[in-house]
């Protein structure tokens, strides 16, 4: 297709600006305008610097994303939803400040269904059981092994404990996940936040972003490194690329010279989780979701579904899964995994369900071509990858977002951090 004159237009925006910024050998380019890239270019502004923040979606927030496509009445954030660690999580004091509503999660009190049936009491004491030292025996002890074999020692209870953990935390099957990497994960208290991704775009919503601007190809063989995204050339001193894991891992930015080994080795290390959800808009003449609470519905050989009921008091529940089950439902499309989680629902809730469900939404961050996934994971025997993913390319690109973010990863404040960091090394390198 032969450019419109719009393309023309915005690339000419995109070009001018950085081209004449960088005879000056200043001006830096910001790939991914997720919490990281919104973070890095807000302080490289802050900073004095000349930057340019390009997005290819059409909005800003990333994986932090209140989703309305089932009414503005039924938003349900599709991406993160908690604020972790809220103790010294820079959203926190966001969130307080900016009055939007928020709950404390108060541990995992839910009602657990097994095979369309509640559980019986023996069922939830062997769950209990399993939960119940499971800290201890994923501590590592010496190698780094699998969150599967390190709950092996504690038997079938603990390795089904570790599993519905693995999956419904880190959206991953426990066999793929790292015992040292989840070791090191952050901990404190839950901040439940109604419309996290909303919170996240109204912070930044004065930024300036190229928006619908896919990056292509990055060349860091010259002075300058030359980005080519879909509306035009940027030539800049030097590159901070947020994009997640996943779209570096598929190749979808080409990088002339390719990635120095060290990079490649700490990509290989690291792969996307299949956090996934269903947001499900439910008849409130026919059923009151709150009225049972969450729920965990577990089925033999099938998938484990964690329920949220009627999230801040609206007429929806939530179906969240992971792991390779939540991939399959992803790639079979939207209707298929609509049609599970009503399912799941209708044994969960009962006749009283039947015909409640309106419309539905999958969340299928692992097709979404601009995340690949839900957030990065480290192979077991890979713990130093985050780290590693840290060292600049040819001194000037620089890696940042959640999977970069140590004990912080997977989580949108660990990525704030991470692209604050990326920024405050770009200065220095920049001598700025
Ligand atoms: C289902 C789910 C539930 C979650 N729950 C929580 C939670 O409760 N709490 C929490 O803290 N975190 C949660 N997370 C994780 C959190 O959303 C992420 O860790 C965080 O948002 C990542 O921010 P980022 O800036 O690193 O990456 P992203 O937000 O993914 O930003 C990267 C940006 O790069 C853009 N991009 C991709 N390719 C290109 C390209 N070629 N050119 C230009 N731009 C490109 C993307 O569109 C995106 O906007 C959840 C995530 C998911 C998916």
């Amino acid at each position: 297709m032969s450019p419109t004159r719009r393309t023309i237009l915005a690339a000419a925006v995109l070009a001018a600006p950085s081209v004449r910024a960088a005879t000056r050998g200043g001006s830096v380019a910001v790939v991914g305008a997720g919490a990281a890239g919104l973070a890095a270019a807000s302080a490289l502004r802050a900073a004095g610097q000349d930057v340019v923040l390009v997005e290819a979606r059409d909005r800003i927030g990333g994986r932090a994303f209140t989703d309305r496509s089932l009414g503005p009445d039924c938003r349900f954030d599709a991406g993160a939803e908690y604020i972790h660690w809220a103790e010294r999580n820079p959203w926190a004091p966001v969130a307080r400040a900016s009055g939007v509503r928020f709950a404390q999660e108060s541990g995992w009190a839910r009602t657990l269904m097994i095979d369309g049936r509640p559980a019986t009491d023996a069922e939830n004491a062997s769950r209990r059981a399993g939960f119940s030292g499971l800290d201890a025996l994923l501590a590592p002890k010496g190698g780094d092994t699998s969150l599967a074999e390190a709950a092996h020692a504690g038997g079938p209870n603990a390795e089904g404990a570790a599993a519905g953990l693995s999956r419904l935390s880190l959206g991953e099957d426990p066999e793929r996940v790292s015992a040292v990497d989840y070791d090191r994960l952050w901990s404190g208290t839950d901040l439940w936040v109604d419309g996290y991704g909303d919170l996240v775009a109204r912070r930044f919503a004065d930024l300036p972003v190229r928006l619908s601007c896919p990056v292509r190809a990055i060349d860091w063989s010259g002075k300058t490194v030359r980005i080519d995204t879909a509306c035009g050339t940027l030539a800049v001193a030097a590159a901070i690329v947020t994009v997640p894991v996943g779209v570096l891992k598929e190749g979808a930015i080409r990088f002339t010279p390719g990635l120095p080994d060290g990079t490649a080795a700490a990509l290989d290390g690291l792969h996307m989780g299949a956090y996934t959800k269903i947001g499900l808009r439910l008849d409130p003449a026919k059923v009151d979701p709150a009225a049972l609470g969450d729920a965990v519905s577990v089925i033999t050989g099938g998938p484990t579904v964690y329920f949220e009921m009627g999230p801040f008091g609206r007429a929806i529940a939530v179906a969240n899964l992971g792991g390779d089950l939540a991939r399959d439902l992803c790639r079979a499309g939207e209707p298929a995994a609509i049609a599970l989680a009503t399912e799941r629902l209708g044994a969960t809730l009962g006749a009283k369900a039947q015909g409640a469900v309106l419309a539905g939404r999958l969340a299928g961050w692992w097709t979404d071509p601009h995340a690949r996934g839900s957030y990065s994971i480290v192979e077991p025997g890979h713990a130093e990858a985050r780290e590693r993913l840290r060292d600049p390319v040819g001194g000037r690109v620089f890696f940042a977002g959640e999977a970069l973010a140590g004990g912080g990863a997977m989580t949108v404040g660990g990525a704030t951090l991470d692209g604050e960091r990326a920024a405050q090394e770009v200065l220095k390198v920049l001598g700025a």
